[in-house]
């Protein structure tokens, strides 16, 4: 039936009647909210690209974690910056790293808060890269740590020797109180080696989301700054996917549900919400997405000129990356989406 019978905006013409058919709802249930913890005491250090988000101490990390749960956020991804790095990314899985003492901090203050552990090398070694890293010239692993590559050289991200650091950082973690495992680093096979870590430790309760199709995207600018973890040499096009394959994409998420995850992400959000929308049709597991850095840069640097409507913008973008099929989003807005929602 078409016009003039059917008339679309006869269910438009007032605000009750258009959230009455409104499909897509945002909760802040569904919000987690990301968080760089740093060394120090009442340390809450602007990143310079990305206003309002702030390198937070211990102290301020609880702060800010009881903030976010009273606006009814019910979970927070930790990321840490750590005192010292080097080439076996000690401070990942050291009893006493910075996630693992933020982990305790919080715990002990919101026990009921859902605590995510961003599982990922970077930030903790000297190089930056996610993995280890050895040069190409043949030699042993242990003359690869004493001899990182130096800038230009020829040199590998170790996969498999890699896994072992993860497993060991996940079971650190967990030891810590961190509730949901989420691994970052896109080595093959991390959600297996994972999964046995945590199982023979008995942690066998505790869920992994993995970072499944996570991208290498020029979107990640500000979080390197944040996180201080870009790489010292090349790129991580060697492990992270390229942004032209969204078949590949789908390959990477089966194989990460068939190693154990329990929950799976795409990231970055906006410049893939076709992936997210793929991954929803496909897998019945929770999707995640994250809405990384540079799309939380780009809105706030545009609303700072007035060229955009800040909070306006801010909603649309969560409510796309939400309609593509995302039932948890890791949003710096999450707090204030949280408030405009209450
Ligand atoms: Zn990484």
């Amino acid at each position: 039936m078409g016009f003039p019978v059917t008339r679309l905006r006869r269910l438009r013409q007032s605000e009750q009647i258009r959230s009455l058919v409104r499909e897509t709802h945002l909760s802040p249930n569904s919000f987690v909210y990301p968080m760089f913890v740093c060394p120090g005491e009442g340390v809450r250090k602007e990143v310079r690209s990305m206003p309002g988000v702030c390198n937070l101490s211990v102290d301020q990390a609880v702060k800010e974690a009881e903030e976010a749960h009273g606006l009814g956020v019910r979970s927070v991804i930790l990321f840490g910056l750590p005192e010292a790095k080097d080439e076996v990314a000690t401070g990942a899985w050291a009893t006493d790293g910075i996630v693992q003492q933020a982990a305790r901090a919080i715990k002990r203050e919101i026990p009921e808060l859902i605590l995510m552990g961003d599982v990922c090398l970077c930030e903790y070694m000297s190089h930056g890269h996610c993995g280890v890293v050895r040069s190409r010239t043949p030699q042993s692993l242990g003359a690869a740590v004493a001899n990182p590559p130096a800038v230009g050289t020829e040199y590998e991200i170790v996969n498999d020797a890699s896994l072992e650091l993860l497993a060991r950082t996940s079971v650190s973690l967990a030891r810590a109180g961190i509730d949901v495992i989420a691994p970052s680093d896109m080595m093959d096979g991390r959600v297996g080696a994972i999964r046995k870590g945590l199982d023979s430790a008995g942690f066998l309760n505790t869920p992994i989301l993995s970072y499944a199709a996570k991208f290498a995207s020029g979107f990640y600018g500000p979080f390197r700054e944040a996180a201080d973890s870009a790489p010292q040499f090349g790129d991580r096009r060697s492990y992270q996917m390229d942004g032209a394959n969204v078949r590949e994409a789908m390959r990477e998420i089966e194989l990460d549900i068939e190693e154990g995850a329990d929950m799976i992400m795409v990231k970055p959000a906006m410049p893939y919400l076709d992936v997210i929308a793929a991954a929803r049709e496909r897998f019945d597991l929770p999707l995640a997405a994250y809405q990384v850095s540079g799309e939380y840069a780009m809105i706030e640097a545009a609303a700072q000129n007035n060229w955009i409507d800040r909070e306006r913008v801010m909603m649309e973008s969560l409510l796309s990356i939400r309609r593509a099929g995302a039932s948890i989003i890791l949003t710096y807005y999450a707090k204030e989406a949280a408030r405009l929602l209450a």
